[in-house]
């Protein structure tokens, strides 16, 4: 397959400056920009334009924010629309034609129970804001201080948010295991490490030398995206609301990055029917745009005026954007869709496993895909599964862009690759992308092998 490297020109030495002075000025703590050596210049559905003319396919779509791919054509009108009218820009909270008309289409969206008695709240711009909100929102209402989050979790980079990830050490925060199918904490996989799982949970909050005092809530991702696209079986989600509605805990669906339709239903707490007492959202109800919020029952709206505030809850080119995101991804049923393609492209890639033994696990829930690779070469005798291989996985990440296709990684040690594509997508891109990652593999396995596949990745 040929690789997407354009002669040098005018172009390319344009993008090399915008880069070498990237690297000079900006933080070192720059994330995609190190992987993604890009300057994107056009962008339109799935595809980015750099300025050196390259042109890419785009599986991370914003950190699985574009539910539209980029710049589609009604979210621009909507901005259009709000431009053209003279409405104000920065409106703080206050009430306006634009955030009521968001806030009715979102409403619309929610869990007929939850949308029946539910209120929301705007919040600072970003995910990680609307985590803030949902913690403080349940320790009010409670009176509580703890909280109960899960192995792997990943819900932003603020303090709180941190505390409740994988890797804080908040002593308020007691950690369970997520249900990690292919690497059971328990050792059985299954139904059966899902249901060990809750039981743990359970456990927990009756026993009184636990440990671990009555918490204000529980926070889960249905689906842990930045942890390695990890869904949790719905049957355990749906042990998770009975074990926290009968001890009156608060349950908070952290939906920031599997919302609007991005694994199959929705809202991804809609596949086990759970009704979630909070639900955060943010990405793709922006439409591109940021914007960050929390739905949740009336009766946790124990806030004092002004106890969550912050100057920037109104963008009001976001609540349109984000408004005409979900009215499309609902009128074109855009939810089926990626169940229907997700479920193709993860029996393809299956397919790829069984010719592939770097390929430890394919999973994901609509268009929202992992691949986890390891090393088949060493097993420990008493693991599940081969230990992860986040060397080869960063190869494979290079050799995917060298071919024109960005794609991210995730999970513990950065070994699963993950394809976050627009909810737009069609069979002929999904081929597309397919066909360059199989490529991608097959060369990134060949020039690992002989320098070993566990050493950390570079960069
Ligand atoms: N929660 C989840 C599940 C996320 O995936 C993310 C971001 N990847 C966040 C919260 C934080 O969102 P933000 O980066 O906008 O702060």
């Amino acid at each position: 397959m040929a690789v997407n490297r354009p002669a040098p020109t005018a172009a390319t030495s344009v993008h090399e400056g915008i880069l070498r002075r990237q690297s000079l000025r900006e933080s070192a703590a720059r994330t995609y920009a190190r992987s993604l050596p890009i300057v994107p210049v056009r962008a339109r559905g799935l595809t980015i334009e750099g300025a050196d003319g390259r042109r890419y396919l785009d599986c991370l779509s914003g950190a699985g924010t574009l539910a539209l791919g980029h710049n589609h054509p009604v979210v621009l009108e909507a901005i259009k629309k709000v431009l053209d009218s003279g409405a104000p820009l920065h409106v703080l909270d206050l009430a306006t034609p634009v955030k009521d008309a968001f806030t009715t289409e979102l409403f619309a969206t929610l869990p007929r129970e939850l949308a029946d008695d539910a209120r929301i709240q705007f919040c600072g711009p970003a995910g990680t804001d609307a985590v803030e909100a949902a913690l403080k929102l349940v320790r009010t209402a409670t009176g509580r201080q703890g909280m109960l989050a899960f192995t792997g979790a990943y819900h932003g980079m603020t303090a709180g948010a941190l505390d409740v990830s994988g890797g804080a050490t908040d002593v308020r925060v007691t950690r369970l295991p997520f249900p990690y199918d292919y690497r059971c904490p328990f050792g059985v996989g299954g139904e059966r490490g899902a249901e060990l799982a809750a039981r743990l949970a359970a456990g927990v909050l009756d026993d009184p030398k636990s440990g671990v005092p009555a918490p204000a809530g529980m926070i889960l991702e249905p689906v842990q995206g930045e942890g390695g696209v990890v869904p949790a079986p719905d049957s355990w989600l749906r042990r998770m609301r009975e074990i926290t509605a009968a001890r009156s805990v608060p349950l908070i669906a952290d939906e920031v990055q599997t919302g609007v339709g991005r694994t199959g239903a929705f809202w991804a707490v809609e596949h086990s029917g759970v009704v979630p007492d909070v639900m955060v959202m943010s990405k793709a109800i922006g439409g591109s745009l940021p914007l960050a919020v929390i739905v949740y029952r009336s009766g946790l709206d124990a806030w004092q005026p002004g106890a969550h505030a912050g100057t920037f809850r109104g963008n009001q080119l976001a609540m349109a954007a984000g408004a005409a995101t979900l009215a499309f991804v609902r009128e074109n049923r855009l939810a089926e869709r990626a169940a229907t393609l997700g479920a193709r492209m993860l029996a393809r890639l299956q397919g790829l496993a069984a010719s592939h033994r770097c390929i430890g696990d394919v999973r994901g829930r609509g268009l929202m895909i992992g691949v986890e690779l390891v090393d088949p070469e060493t097993t420990a005798p008493d693991a599940l599964a081969p230990p992860p291989a986040p060397r080869l996985a960063a190869e494979v990440r290079h050799q995917c862009l060298e071919r024109g296709l960005i794609v991210e990684l995730g999970g513990r040690e950065s070994a699963v690759v993950r394809l976050l594509p627009p909810l737009t997508l069609t069979d002929e891109q999904a081929d597309a992308v397919l066909d360059r990652f199989a490529d991608a593999l097959a060369t990134a396995e060949r020039s690992v092998r002989s320098r070993g596949v566990r050493a950390a990745p570079v960069g």
